[in-house]
């Protein structure tokens, strides 16, 4: 008789995914830039995230493009009340410069 390991696991946020074995991986980082791509806009430049909406940085952590790239460059970890509003007009642009944190209102403890 052998063990065999699961095929899926439930992660800690309750959702159901496939079980990974450990292997070298690509960095985060790397497989995101990849992912992306200069778009030259009137005065400047946008980066455009081509991979979708979504990005999964490690098995258990999925973000959007802009939040994962923000958080990766600034070293700093968003909280839930904040999200980043883009300041340009391209749509997807997940550039750095182009994004400004914002505090959902009703997520902030009511001081009244
Ligand atoms: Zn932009």
């Amino acid at each position: 008789m052998s063990w065999r390991r699961p095929d899926y696991l439930v992660n800690r946020h309750g959702q159901t995914v496939r079980f990974h074995c450990d292997y070298p991986r690509t960095d985060a980082l790397e497989r995101f830039m990849k992912l992306t791509k200069r778009v030259l806009t009137e005065d400047d430049y946008c980066i455009v995230f081509t991979g979708g909406t979504r990005f999964r940085v490690d098995d258990e952590t999925i973000t959007t493009p802009a939040r994962f790239i923000y958080q990766a460059l600034m070293g700093e970890k968003l909280s839930e009340a904040v999200y980043l509003i883009r300041t340009c007009k391209t749509p997807r642009c997940c550039r750095l410069s182009h994004q400004s944190p914002r505090k959902w209102l009703h997520l902030e403890g009511n001081s009244s």
